[in-house]
């Protein structure tokens, strides 16, 4: 009888096992992913604000031959169009060679990040200090927003009309802004305070000034800070109630780790999706088979609500447009179409695995995160993909050997979050939600990995294209 061989034998298995980029993909591969996150840091630094991403959102798609669209505009096979909603919401389409019957593909990230907005009546004087009052934007842990340097990002319409745009802080030479916070040898009381109500909102005042103006009038340190306004920007004090000014890190995206696998940078929710899906439609249109929209919303940090959320019905109006073009019913052109919501998902911290379950969690590295649904306890306010979907997104995922994992974000009652899925899947399209996953989501400085950033990239294009 002949021996048996020693060599191992393959056994089919049926396990579910994730499997992390690394382990995956070839070296090339992942030297890709870290050429990919050069542009992606780039884009970082130059849009903290919903604003700044929709004005370089703009610059990209017109490098690529992108026109504006208006509505009543002749749409034809092969034309690549942007609209640019109020400068704070965007949509790049391309009209493929496939009858628009087929549907439209869908990818739809936000470009709002959790910050610090100024009040209408911001500026005041304390102890000889100017300060702004502001209120927060979004999600935020408000004890992480003292004593970090802060960058003054926005807009202000002036009282004859005129828009000038204000960027304080970013380059090196810019003076910062500031919260103050309580030194520990008078903190005594303040350290048994829990965290959530340590640092009330009402405290993040930003620090702007303390020299006083040569003037006769009261309050002369805030009077220097508005002549010091009026002298760069020509603005004056009742300009603030028409602006749009917010209060976001003035850290640049830096590389994480002696092996610089990570990013360290403010605004990865959503950014660090939303950059993806605008770069895969880009690469994907000149081939565009399928009608292609890739949606960049504002407001999802606070309920996708006004004309510049998901909720608005500029979305469908768009949708109208292309189902008019393609002669077909705007209803039926909507129940075949399809979306993915593309949101960040809550990576799994070794620091605070309890609000984790492991074989549901988002793992670092292991490729970008499918959630079936999100909401919260209960499964309540969420988009829950059906099964079918699914079925269709793990076939175009394998389409292309995109790294996914699929998660739930965080423990069961733990908490929870939403993302714009629940606003298009409403119109009858099928949606379901996928995205890198963050650790210190909503921080001032948020982590992503690169390897998850390119499988992002990977996947939004096998989506468009499959
Ligand atoms: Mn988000
Ligand atoms: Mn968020």
């Amino acid at each position: 009888m002949a021996k048996k061989s020693a060599e191992k034998k393959e056994v089919a298995s049926f396990t579910y096992q994730k499997k992390s980029v690394y382990e995956s993909v070839s070296k090339e591969e992942v030297a890709k992913a870290f050429t990919y996150a050069e542009d992606y840091k780039k884009f970082l630094d130059i849009c903290k604000t919903e604003r700044e991403a929709v004005a370089e959102s703009v610059r990209m798609c017109e490098a690529k031959g992108f026109v504006p669209f208006r509505f009543g505009d002749k749409l034809k096979v092969g034309g690549k169009y942007y609209y640019n909603n109020r400068d704070k919401n965007f949509f790049a389409f391309v009209i493929g060679s496939e009858p628009v019957s087929e549907g439209v593909r869908i990818t739809g990230a936000h470009i709002d990040s959790p910050r610090l907005d100024l009040k209408p009546v911001p500026l005041y004087e304390d102890l000889g200090m100017a300060f702004l009052k502001t209120h927060y934007y979004g999600g935020i842990r408000k004890y992480q927003w003292p004593t970090i340097p802060l960058a003054l990002h926005g807009v202000v319409i002036k009282k004859d009309g005129e828009k000038v745009s204000v960027t304080i802080g970013e380059d090196d030479r810019d003076p910062i802004l500031y919260i103050t916070d309580l030194l520990p040898h008078l903190a005594r009381e303040d350290n048994n305070k829990p965290l959530g109500t340590a640092i009330p909102a009402e405290k993040l005042n930003l620090l702007i000034g303390a020299m006083p103006a040569e003037t006769d009038a009261d309050n002369k340190v805030k009077q220097n800070v508005l002549n010091i306004l009026h002298d760069k920007y020509g603005i004056e004090e009742e300009d603030f109630i028409s602006a749009e000014l917010s209060a976001v890190p003035a850290a640049k995206a830096r590389d994480v780790g002696l092996d610089r696998s990570l990013i360290a940078a403010y605004g990865h929710d959503d950014r660090v999706c939303a950059n993806p899906a605008l770069t895969a439609l880009l690469d994907a249109a000149d081939q565009a088979k399928h009608t292609m929209l890739c949606i960049l919303s504002d407001k999802e940090e606070t309920g996708s609500d006004g004309p510049s959320g998901m909720q608005c019905d500029l979305f469908v109006d768009l949708m109208d447009e292309i189902a008019r073009f393609g002669k077909v019913s705007p209803a039926f052109l909507r129940s075949v179409s399809k979306c993915v919501s593309s949101d960040v998902s809550a990576c799994m911290d070794p620091n605070f695995p309890e609000v984790f379950e492991r074989s549901n969690a988002s793992l670092l590295g292991y490729g970008i995160t499918m959630n079936k649904y999100t909401g919260s306890g209960g499964k309540y306010g969420t988009n829950d993909a059906t099964a079918e979907y699914v079925g269709f997104i793990r076939r175009a995922m394998a389409s292309e050997n995109v790294v996914w994992q699929i998660a739930e974000l965080g423990r069961v009652d733990a908490g929870g979050g939403g993302t714009i899925a629940k606003y298009v899947s409403s119109h009858n399209i099928d949606t379901i939600d996928m995205g890198v996953g963050v650790l210190s989501m909503h921080a001032p400085v948020e982590i992503v990995a690169k390897v998850d950033l390119y499988e992002a990239y990977k996947a939004f294009k096998a989506f468009d294209t499959f």
